[in-house]
């Protein structure tokens, strides 16, 4: 299969985050993952015939939050919806969520594109709804087990606009969705784990063409890297269907990742299928505007306005703010060893090409650095107060990745400090111009070029740990008197 460059891609994204609140969407059993099977359980989410439902108002305030970071619009009134469909881990028979008055709409966000260019995606609308229980296929035989733990445990459905043009474009809309959840703290955004889950409508059109070609539903992706995949995989299955006479069923169709490829699972489904209707035991859910302004008011700093700081007061560059936005942990870290005296520039290329380049060559995050802040900030300040040379900043920084420890005691045991001492630096240039009459000589000569041989003598001397800008100093000074 090969790219045709006559076609465009047309791309939607459906994500379903799991809300981070402690106790499930309707009941009071916890949301902890990973307990054993059935743990987490309780007449309400085992759906026990006439039990009632009670809105979770922590997860209220999370939609909130999420849809004035979008900048949608928060509905003042809306409603649940009973979806209704069997399935084995879905005790209820149907499912609560919202249908046509959903609690945000009509936000955006902001991508990069390969060519650098801000794109806006339009977000159409974030429903809250209930997760399904697990099926668990695996340890035995004939039959499956059925976890409950997971059933009630609140999600926000995000649906964007089909504004998406390519695997690339999807990749970094998920990626800055997911640190938008993260940077509120209302998602841990773990794919593997399932706790921000995507599938991905896909369609193909040629260029020019106005009207959307028949789409297809991905499903099965953990991973961003495997939603681009897939997207590319499907793209290009249906631009050969096309190429050769066929045309595309709507359907939905399975990932799989270990073999890079697509199966049918199952005809698309219309929402007439699901026989909506307003759920009977939640009246709609009113909010006061108060509410929402007050939540307004709490919003932390978001990824797009920290960048446009530290490009505008701090003076990074659009790549490293970029960088150090693109996680919260990433941008605490930042400002955090800026806060110990380490000037912003120097913050910004130490945390992305020294520490991200050792964590990325160990396959690690930024929370598993042995490299804290504090200790970052004062390596840097050291070195700005010239008490350390670049060269020696480095070499202190190795040492601190892989032992850790506070880069003062690391400069004391290994004896690392940089000789600033002008009178001390002096004393060594005389010694130094003395021992070599010839080069000087040569030097007042004109043979500029010796003047590298003299500074490197000079540093012998003092082991590496002159100021070179002193040293360089003193010796001009010296030899031109
Ligand atoms: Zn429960």
């Amino acid at each position: 299969m090969t790219y045709d460059p006559n076609y465009e891609t047309v791309i939607g994204l459906e994500v379903h985050a799991q809300m981070v609140t402690r106790s499930k969407i309707f009941c009071g059993c916890s949301t902890t993952f990973g307990a054993e099977p059935n743990q987490q359980v309780c007449p309400v989410c085992a759906a026990f015939p006439g039990v009632l439902p009670v809105l979770n108002s922590e997860l209220v305030s999370m939609a909130i939050k999420t849809g004035l970071a979008i900048q949608g619009s928060i509905r003042t009134r809306s409603e649940f919806a009973r979806k209704n469909y069997f399935y084995p881990d879905l005790p209820a028979g149907y499912q609560i969520s919202q249908f046509e008055l959903p609690i945000i709409e009509h936000g955006q966000l902001h991508i990069v594109t390969d060519d650098g260019v801000r794109k806006r995606i339009g977000i159409t609308r974030i429903h809250m709804e209930v997760d399904a229980g697990k099926s668990v296929h695996e340890g035995i035989q004939g039959a499956s087990w059925i976890d409950l733990n997971r059933t009630g445990t609140p999600l926000l459905e995000i649906v964007s606009e089909p504004d998406l043009r390519s695997a690339q474009e999807a990749g970094e809309y998920l990626k800055k969705l997911r640190s938008i959840l993260r940077y509120l703290q209302v998602c841990d955004g773990n794919m593997e784990e399932g706790s921000f889950r995507c599938d991905a409508n896909v369609s193909v059109r040629k260029l020019g063409q106005t009207a959307f070609g028949t789409r297809t539903e991905l499903k099965n992706l953990n991973s961003i890297r495997n939603v681009m995949r897939a997207i590319e995989y499907e793209a290009e299955r249906q631009i050969d269907s096309l190429e050769s006479g066929g045309r595309i069923v709507q359907e939905t169709r399975l990932w799989d990742a270990n073999q890079n490829t697509s199966r049918p699972m199952r005809g698309k489904e219309e929402a007439h299928d699901y026989r909506y209707f307003p759920e009977p035991d939640l009246p709609p859910l009113v909010i006061a505007q108060e509410r929402i302004d007050t939540i307004a008011r709490q919003l932390p700093e978001l990824p797009d306005a920290k960048a446009e700081r530290y490009r505008n007061d701090l003076g990074l560059s659009e790549y490293d703010a970029g960088v150090l936005t693109s996680s919260r942990e990433m941008a605490m870290f930042f400002e955090e060893t800026v806060s110990r005296g380490a000037q912003p520039k120097a913050a910004a290329n130490w945390i992305s090409v020294e520490l991200l380049g050792r964590l990325n060559r160990g396959g690690m995050e930024i929370e598993q650095s042995k490299v804290t802040p504090e200790q970052l900030g004062r390596l840097l300040a050291l070195m700005q107060n010239n008490e350390i040379s670049g060269k020696m900043a480095k070499q202190i920084f190795d040492i601190m990745f892989e032992s850790g420890g506070d880069p003062d005691t690391i400069v004391q045991e290994h004896g690392f400090k940089q000789v600033s001492d002008t009178a001390a630096i002096a004393a060594i240039v005389d010694q130094v111009l003395a021992d070599n009459p010839l080069q000087v000589q040569q030097y007042r000569e004109g043979k500029t070029k010796v003047m590298g041989f003299l500074v490197g003598q000079i540093m012998k001397a003092t082991q590496g740990k002159a100021n070179p800008a002193s040293v360089n100093a003193i010796l001009q000074e010296k030899l031109s008197g």
